[in-house]
């Protein structure tokens, strides 16, 4: 009889990890706080229209994608309905003051080609720096589902900045700034970040960069459907707020209305430093518990999602980047508050696989939860209404700058809606509205290195403060923390490749 398990947080982390384990015999139940499953892959309703709230930019279900060997091993590829973005095209950066349009192209050569087509006498160093991406990223074994014992956390070369690595190879700065378009992906930070971050994301939609059709959810409920037909439960609108402790084990844990549950082990799909608030301070190891809770947050956004107007705004299939200028490429987190917003992402959302005119988009800016910090003590709906003047003016600015790169934008809108970073933090319950979990520091990666098991003996991790976030990154950390439950993760990884 396999051991219960209770996993804390429906996001992807949470569902992947319950799959996984499905496939092993295990029966876990997922207790999520929201009305419906999918965290991060979750989508809302705003007048009968779906928008996305947290992944929108795929990859990795090409044909030689990770993800679509992990979904296949699972029997879920065929229910995930994606369309690729444009080949020659699948993310555009423009910057505003130097009227500079740059395509990236799917595709290792493609790509090569593209931008050395742009920037010809920095060909041989745009190969260069591609080959070295992908060197960086065949060494990393999960990336690749291989098992080797080397630690390439250790490795130096992959520690160094994002900035010294683009700079080793390009000498052209208008090059070095093109190469960053995409840290926004990240929670780029120019001396921080460390390369292997930017390396495994530039690859990863260079191979296939793509989106879901008609949104995420699909997915999420696919995984709970998966996981319902093994026998295991997803227990809906049920905020766990208490975990009990004895003897550094769990006991067990509370919800919201008061209500307990018990299991042999418990796996967090929650924020670290959010579930460390859960737990009696004396019950847990102070150093741990103080690292978690004072490593630094990746920074949070301003969203805008936009539904069109009938055969108004034309369906794009790719991305569009702007900044106002190339210095912002890197420091748009320091805006000024008057010259908001540095710079925009456009996203269309397809809602069928051939479409001419976008019936959705989301508009993404870079925000410092600061901002809205005055507010941070107020929740969804009840901010008062000087928090809602506030938010209509950054909501304005955003549209008017999207208005001038794209005239009459604004004429296409049916109807807006926008995201604080506490809307972030609230719906997402990720803590002060960051993106993409804790931030990664090149200066000292083992300080922001978590892993799986914790300092409560029947406690686990799993999700995107692990390793990696996103899309590719929370299904690798769901086989690293499956792994440790069952005791063998080159048995697990095997399996996953032997599947046909
Ligand atoms: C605005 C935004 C845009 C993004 N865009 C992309 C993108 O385009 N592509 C990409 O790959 N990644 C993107 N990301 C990152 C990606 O969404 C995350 O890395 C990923 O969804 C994290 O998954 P997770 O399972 O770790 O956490 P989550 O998805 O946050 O799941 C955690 C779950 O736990 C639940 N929960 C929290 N506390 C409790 C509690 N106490 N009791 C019960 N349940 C609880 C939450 O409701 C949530 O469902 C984006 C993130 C954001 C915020």
């Amino acid at each position: 009889m396999q051991k219960d398990i209770i996993i804390i947080g429906g996001g992807i982390g949470g569902l992947m990890t319950a799959c996984l384990l499905c496939k092993e015999g295990y029966r876990p139940t997922i207790i999520e706080q929201h009305d419906r499953i999918g965290g991060g892959l979750h989508c809302f309703k705003r007048k009968g229209i779906y928008f996305e709230s947290g992944i929108h930019y795929i990859s990795g279900f090409e044909d030689t994608g990770v993800l679509k060997k992990i979904f296949s091993y699972l029997g879920l590829f065929d229910k995930i309905k994606i369309k690729p973005l444009d080949n020659d095209c699948f993310d555009l950066l423009h910057i505003g003051s130097e009227n500079l349009k740059v395509k990236m192209g799917i595709g290792k050569d493609n790509f090569i080609q593209l931008l050395s087509e742009q920037f010809p006498h920095e060909a041989h160093a745009i190969q260069c720096y591609v080959n070295a991406i992908y060197e960086i990223c065949n060494s990393i074994p999960l990336l690749n589902l291989r098992i080797d014992s080397t630690d390439w956390y250790t490795n130096e070369e992959f520690l160094i900045s994002v900035n010294s690595f683009i700079k080793k190879f390009i000498k052209d700065e208008q090059l070095q700034h093109v190469l960053a378009w995409n840290n926004t992906l990240y929670g780029g930070s120019k001396d921080n970040s460390p390369i292997y971050i930017h390396a495994i994301i530039t690859k990863f939609y260079i191979e296939g960069a793509a989106r879901f059709i008609g949104g995420g959810q699909h997915v999420a409920d696919a995984m709970a459907d998966m996981i319902q037909s093994h026998g295991g439960k997803i227990i809906l609108n049920t905020e766990i707020t208490k975990i009990e402790i004895e003897n550094k084990k769990i006991t067990k844990i509370i919800a919201k209305d008061n209500r307990e549950f018990y299991a042999d082990n418990y796996i967090a799909n929650i924020h670290p430093a959010l579930l460390m608030d859960l737990i009696d301070p004396n019950k847990i190891q102070k150093a741990y518990r103080t690292r978690l809770q004072n490593l630094e947050i990746s920074y949070s956004a301003f969203i805008l999602y936009v539904h069109f107007k009938p055969n108004t705004f034309p369906y794009l299939n790719y991305n569009y980047f702007y900044y106002k200028n190339r210095d912002l490429i890197w420091d748009a987190i320091n805006y000024n508050l008057d010259d908001y917003p540095p710079g925009f992402v456009l996203m269309t959302l397809p809602t069928s696989e051939n479409e001419q005119y976008a019936e959705r988009g989301i508009i993404t800016c870079i925000m410092r939860y600061d901002d809205f910090s005055q507010w941070e003590n107020t929740y969804i709906e009840k901010r008062g209404d000087n928090y809602k003047v506030f938010k209509n003016q950054i909501e304005t600015k955003l549209l008017n700058l999207v208005n001038e790169v794209f005239p009459n934008f604004n004429d296409s809108i049916e109807n807006v809606y926008s995201a604080s970073p506490l809307s972030i933090r609230d719906y997402l319950r990720t803590k002060n509205g960051g993106l993409y979990g804790f931030q990664k520091n090149c200066d000292n990666l083992i300080k922001t290195r978590i892993f799986p098991h914790t300092k409560i003996t029947n406690l686990f991790l799993t999700g995107q403060n692990i390793n990696l976030h996103g899309i590719l990154g929370v299904p690798l950390n769901a086989i690293l923390t499956t792994s440790v439950l069952i005791g063998d993760m080159n048995y697990l990884i095997n399996k996953i490749n032997q599947h046909p």
